[in-house]
């Protein structure tokens, strides 16, 4: 059902030292040496305006990529819950217990670049989770950083809704203390208004349904979302922002896993779709 033209890259892996088993470390190293690499370049580099003007969006990658769903076999059991269009998964060194990203089943660069269909599936895995943070007397914070990633990746945390006042102002003033502003976008305001396909953003959306935006990527902090939420007003727990510093044994991985699969099982609106 799934099976796209990645398929067939499967057992191609790229070749320095790694295993099948570890694809979703390799990604997210993959991302981080990314990442350092763009470190070299000066903010204002041409190299960062470029990519408003890449080409065709959604391209498929040159190696495999392992946010796609056929892709994922090795880490299966990190998937929570699979939907039509996207699927749930916890990832690699998780903020909390219940830290969650929504990715699209097949390959797509970003919200933005998504069709409808995936963003409204998307909204419903939102709304899924907001009610099993509520049951839990949390709340539910999203975003998405759409720079120097390749596959659509949302990531959804609880937090305490203790901590919501606190949210707004730790996010704006991260931003300014990393010389970037963020916007406040109503809650009727549309993320397909504020920039065009292709172009990088990061977007995050607070519990009450306002979103922080901005398209300034000049030296964006690539944790910059973790940053935020693990910071003392909110998680309180910094010493997990990178999330390498708390990656956890398969076997607690598939423990928390099954436990968020558990706390779901209410809300989860892909049982009902099930086509299998
Ligand atoms: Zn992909």
């Amino acid at each position: 059902m799934y099976t796209r033209e990645t398929e067939r890259n499967k057992t191609k892996m790229p070749s320095q030292r790694m295993t099948k088993s570890s694809c979703f470390d390799v990604v997210l190293l993959v991302v981080e040496r990314n990442s350092e690499n763009d470190d070299k370049y000066a903010p204002g580099c041409p190299r960062n305006q470029e990519r408003c003007d890449d080409g065709p969006r959604n391209k498929q990658p040159v190696g495999p990529c392992w946010f796609c769903l056929s892709n994922v076999d090795a880490e299966k059991h990190l998937v929570v819950a699979i939907g039509t269009h996207c699927y749930a998964a916890m990832p690699k060194g998780p903020l909390t217990e219940d830290h969650v990203m929504v990715l699209s089943v097949g390959h797509i660069q970003s919200q933005v670049a998504a069709p409808v269909e995936v963003r409204d599936e998307i909204e419903k895995f939102k709304n899924a989770f907001t009610l099993m943070a509520n049951k839990q007397g949390k709340a539910l914070v999203t975003f998405e950083r759409n720079f120097r990633t390749q596959h659509l990746q949302v990531q959804m945390v609880m937090v305490d809704k203790s901590s919501t006042k606190a949210l707004k102002s730790s996010f704006t003033s991260a931003a300014a203390c990393a010389g970037f502003e963020l916007v406040t976008m109503g809650p009727d305001e549309n993320l397909l208004d504020m920039v065009n396909e292709g172009c990088p953003y990061f977007v995050a959306e607070l519990p009450d349904g306002s979103k922080l935006f901005t398209r300034n990527m000049k030296g964006f902090p690539l944790q910059f979302g973790r940053e935020v939420l693990a910071s003392t007003p909110i998680l309180d727990c910094e010493d997990k922002v990178d999330w390498k510093s708390c990656v956890l044994a398969k076997e607690e991985e598939t423990e928390l896993v099954n436990k968020l699969k558990a706390d779901f099982k209410p809300f989860d609106f892909t049982a009902d779709d099930d086509s299998d």
